[in-house]
């Protein structure tokens, strides 16, 4: 495994491998997973998933400044470089880059990628800018790589259809693969930002994934004949009888379009005309969390 911390040195040897490649015959596919760090069993089976599909796998570990808002958490997001690169070791990653702020932003940047609409609800609402900063970053990062596959979490649904949007407006070649959530034991979907979370929170954050899971699994039953408006009115109640639980948003969309559903929309597996997401943004004391389950339009049940 090779570690840099610039951009040149990252590119000349992604150019040295397509050519050694080449030479042979060979095609090289290459794989980029984009993070912010202090990794995780998430972020393993997005590496576990793009070693056993590609011929070289670039992690990158960035946290990048221009997706924070000024009383976000860009100072103290958690950070562990040795234990990422002992993770990243592990699963088999080719190349970690690793820039610093400097190297990747030597000038404030005067250009921005910025997605319109789907960038303005959910979290594009409670944080604006956020996605712009997303979207510039990732774009630099796919030019820096220039991989052939992307993967992402759907942990983070709203920037998978954000990035799938940029990705087709703007011609990046570029397979994105989306990645189921990988959750703890208890249902906590896995994050960085968990560490953050006190004794009484985390147990309280329970009641993100009980719910979600439990209004999926009401959804794909095709005799509930659940509407959106209903699914909608016991999710707030229930993640807001937690009194620890302060709700940012409780949202039903259309998926990827993200468009909100009408109330009297069926949701249940007969029903529903689109893949449909359930996202939730709650904060628990100063962390703010992001949840969600996606209800796709085939169902076998
Ligand atoms: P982050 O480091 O939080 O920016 O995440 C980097 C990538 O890992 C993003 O594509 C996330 O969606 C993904 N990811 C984070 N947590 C999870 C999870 N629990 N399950 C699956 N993917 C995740």
């Amino acid at each position: 495994m090779k570690t840099f911390t610039n951009i040149l040195p990252l590119r000349n040897e992604l150019k040295d491998a397509r050519f050694s490649a080449a030479r042979e015959g060979k095609s090289l596919r290459i794989a980029l997973v984009p993070t912010m760090g202090y990794l995780h069993e998430g972020h393993a089976s997005l590496l576990r998933k793009a070693r056993a599909e590609n011929d070289l796998v670039v992690l990158s570990i960035f946290v990048n400044p221009i997706q924070f808002g000024p009383n976000e958490d860009f100072e103290r997001y958690p950070r562990d470089p040795e234990k990422d690169l002992a993770l990243a070791e592990r699963e088999g990653v080719d190349f970690v880059f690793m820039p610093s702020v400097e190297e990747m932003y030597p000038q404030p940047t005067r250009t921005h990628i910025k997605v319109e609409g789907l960038t303005d609800v959910l979290c594009g609402a409670s944080r604006p800018g956020h996605f712009d900063g997303v979207t510039t970053v990732v774009g630099k990062l796919l030019h820096i790589v220039q991989p052939d596959r992307a993967y992402f979490g759907q942990k983070d649904a709203q920037q998978v259809a954000v990035i799938a949007q940029m990705v087709l407006d703007l011609n990046f070649d570029v397979e994105m693969i989306p990645c189921p959530i990988v959750r703890e034991a208890d249902g906590l979907a896995l994050s960085s930002r968990n560490v953050y979370l006190s004794a009484e929170e985390r147990q309280a954050a329970l009641v993100l994934s009980r719910n979600l899971l439990a209004a999926q699994a009401k959804a794909n039953t095709t005799e509930s004949r659940v509407t959106a408006g209903e699914l909608l009115t016991e999710l707030r109640d229930a993640i807001g009888a937690e009194p620890l639980a302060v709700i940012d948003y409780v949202e039903i969309a259309d998926f990827p379009g993200l468009s909100p559903l009408a109330a009297d929309e069926r949701l249940d597996a007969a029903g529903r005309r689109s893949d449909v997401l359930i996202a939730v943004a709650v904060k628990f004391g100063s962390t703010r969390l992001i949840d969600n389950v996606i209800l796709t339009k085939k169902v076998n049940d």
